[in-house]
């Protein structure tokens, strides 16, 4: 009998989203995927498949668009972040991507390290020397602070990656995380057409209560779990003068899904936001 990976409960409820096969624990109300890919081929398929962008010659322009357009963003993370734990400290990102986040981290004073399994993404945070692992244990470096931004839903078993991340934090450490609000109403109306409904990357989907469960049974204390969309208007707006400057400059053009599909995003991908102190 299969139980959940989140509390070990045995009350799982099956139920599909288009023909996704999907079971909720009706303990802790995480769902997960009913069969969940084994972890070595997962690392595989991000150490060599798993890009955010496809591999154009157009590629530089798209994830200069992307960067600028997520300033805002970044920004209003790192003033959440600030007012828990200001700089000097040591920032560890799981899961960077290309290192966006850090880069602006690092303007703000931090000390800041990735954690980063696609071989892909990798290339482009040496070129702005950002230091990337494969592991937490990798770096010499103890974070004070863990980010995980839509990264957690990506992992085999949600509460051993968050108890690893306990057990390498520095004392009063604290863990940002940013996950896809599986429980929000464009999820619920747009069911497996929904923007971050990706069954092929998504292992587990929470909401407020089983996020906020899962922290505490990691050992933090959540200062909130909050369900937001993080895209505000100010970063609608610098998406459009990101989008009209290169291509304007770089004599790049957008697809007609490039460029409507950060709207479609900016309307419907609503995540749960949580801060939670290590104890
Ligand atoms: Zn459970």
């Amino acid at each position: 009998m299969q139980h959940c990976r989140i509390c070990d409960s045995a009350s799982l409820f099956s139920f599909q989203r288009g023909n996704i096969p999907l079971l909720r624990c009706s303990q802790c109300d995480t769902v997960q995927l009913a069969t969940i890919p084994d972890e070595h081929e997962l690392l595989q398929y991000y150490a060599d498949e798993y890009e955010l962008l496809d591999q154009s010659n157009k590629e530089l322009t798209t994830t200069e668009i992307r960067r600028w357009s997520r300033l805002p963003e970044q920004l209003s993370l790192i003033h959440d972040i600030k007012k828990r734990k200001s700089p000097p400290a040591v920032i560890a990102d799981i899961g960077c991507d290309r290192g966006y986040f850090l880069d602006e981290a690092r303007r703000y004073g931090y000390t800041v390290f990735g954690i980063e399994p696609s071989n892909h993404a990798q290339k482009y945070t040496n070129a702005i020397n950002i230091p990337v692992f494969s592991s937490l244990q990798e770096s010499s470096l103890r974070p004070d602070i863990v980010v995980m931004w839509h990264s957690l839903e990506h992992t085999t078993n949600p509460l051993s990656t968050l108890q690893e991340i306990h057990s390498h934090l520095t004392d009063e450490g604290i863990i940002a995380i940013r996950v896809p609000d599986f429980g929000c109403v464009w999820s619920r109306l747009l069911q497996q057409h929904w923007v971050w409904f990706q069954p092929q990357n998504h292992n587990f989907h929470f909401s407020r209560t089983s996020l906020n469960f899962l922290l505490t049974k990691a050992g933090f204390h959540p200062y909130f779990v909050r369900s937001q969309r993080p895209n505000s208007f100010i970063t609608m707006r610098s998406t459009r003068i990101a989008q009209s400057t290169f291509t304007r400059y770089t004599g790049t053009s957008l697809t007609a899904k490039e460029y409507l599909s950060p709207w479609y995003q900016f309307l419907t991908g609503i995540e749960l936001f949580a801060i939670a102190k290590k104890i």
